[in-house]
């Protein structure tokens, strides 16, 4: 008799889940009941930074629509392939503010370590999507040396896990970072910034809480929403689980054309995350990276967004809105008092 396995031996059901996330043009297009003619596809823009979403992201998308909001954020599009003046691979001088391999560091009392280039899910906006992965990624050989620097270094209380995303990662190399960090007394405070709860709700399991839980340190949760119909019933538990094993559960998002440039997707977005037990942090102004122009909202309009959300919630459901500015002290808010 065969037993029957769901999943093959020694993966998690969330990598079985990743490893069947839509990684061709056809296969997303056809899922959708659209056709290659009806949304201005590329695959030279594919080819570019591969197509990448799961089924149950693309489940939430609605059908027959080239213009739904999640759909537009990872479909690979002709307009990325325009070349334009003030648009490049290095938009925010990531590669200005390495102080090992693997660890940035922009701001005082924290530093960032890119822990994977690995994503559940490839957003066409992304900043680091050109980002040279291999040479700057806390990979096991390099690891000691990001940490020997933060180790010496005591005006640094924060470490933010990014990457990629750090809950690409699998639990014992997630549990063997988050250990070496809390080994250094003056880290009082570890952020994750990751996409994947949103994205890939399986991957909050049991054996990821515990990891979580055991973390020695308080924990900062960002994740990234862009628009109130990524939530559903299985992000909403899966962030109810991070809220337990979390000090704070964050969301950024990127102001993006087509996708949340509008004062009633934006507040509904603030909305539907206070009902999972997520606060807005950043509204982030796009990063100039090449491929990503045509989802530039301009400063101006921006404004006028906030003031109309800051019009109709509490302060705090407003997201600060920033841009990143390479060389800057901090994220730069972008001022949208007065605006009319
Ligand atoms: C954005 C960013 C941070 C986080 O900034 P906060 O204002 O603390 O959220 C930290 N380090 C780097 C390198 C960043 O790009
Ligand atoms: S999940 Fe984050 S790092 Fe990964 S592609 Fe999307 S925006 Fe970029």
């Amino acid at each position: 008799m065969h037993a029957i396995t769901r999943h093959p031996k020694g993966r998690s059901p969330w990598q079985t889940e990743l490893g069947q996330a839509y990684a061709r043009l056809d296969d997303l297009l056809a899922a959708l009941g659209l056709t290659p003619g009806s949304c201005g596809v590329s695959a030279e823009a594919a080819a570019a930074f591969a197509l990448r979403v799961p089924r149950g992201f693309v489940a939430r998308m609605r059908h027959g629509d080239p213009l739904d909001p999640l759909l537009r954020q990872v479909l690979p599009v002709e307009a990325e392939n325009a070349v334009l003046a003030g648009y490049g691979a290095d938009p925010v001088g990531d590669l200005d503010s390495v102080r090992a391999p693997g660890l940035l560091q922009k701001y005082a009392g924290r530093a960032l370590l890119i822990t994977t280039g690995a994503c559940a899910v490839h957003c066409r906006y992304c900043f680091r999507r050109a980002f040279p992965y291999p040479e700057h990624s806390v990979t096991p050989g390099v690891l000691a040396e990001a940490l020997a620097t933060i180790a010496a270094d005591d005006s640094l209380h924060e470490i933010i896990l990014s990457g990629g995303d750090p809950l690409a990662l699998g639990n014992a190399r997630l549990r063997e970072i988050l250990r070496s960090l809390a080994d250094i007394p003056h880290i009082s405070r570890i952020r994750l910034h990751t996409r994947v709860p949103v994205v890939l709700p399986e991957r909050i399991d049991a054996e990821l809480l515990d990891v979580l839980h055991n973390a020695g340190r308080p924990l900062v949760t960002v994740i990234h929403a862009n628009h109130a119909n990524e939530i559903d019933a299985g992000v909403i538990a899966a962030l109810q689980e991070l809220r337990s094993v979390s000090a704070a559960l964050l969301n950024q998002s990127v102001l993006l054309r087509g996708v949340n440039d509008s004062a009633s997707a934006l507040t509904t977005l603030s909305r539907k995350l206070f009902s999972a037990g997520v606060l807005p942090y950043y509204l982030h102004q796009l990063d100039h990276v090449a491929g990503a122009a045509h989802f530039l909202v301009p400063d101006q309009e921006a404004r006028v967004l906030l003031a109309a959300m800051s019009a109709q919630l509490p302060g705090y459901l407003v997201p600060r809105l920033v841009r990143e500015i390479a060389g800057a002290a901090a994220k730069t808010p972008l001022e949208y008092f007065g605006t009319t």
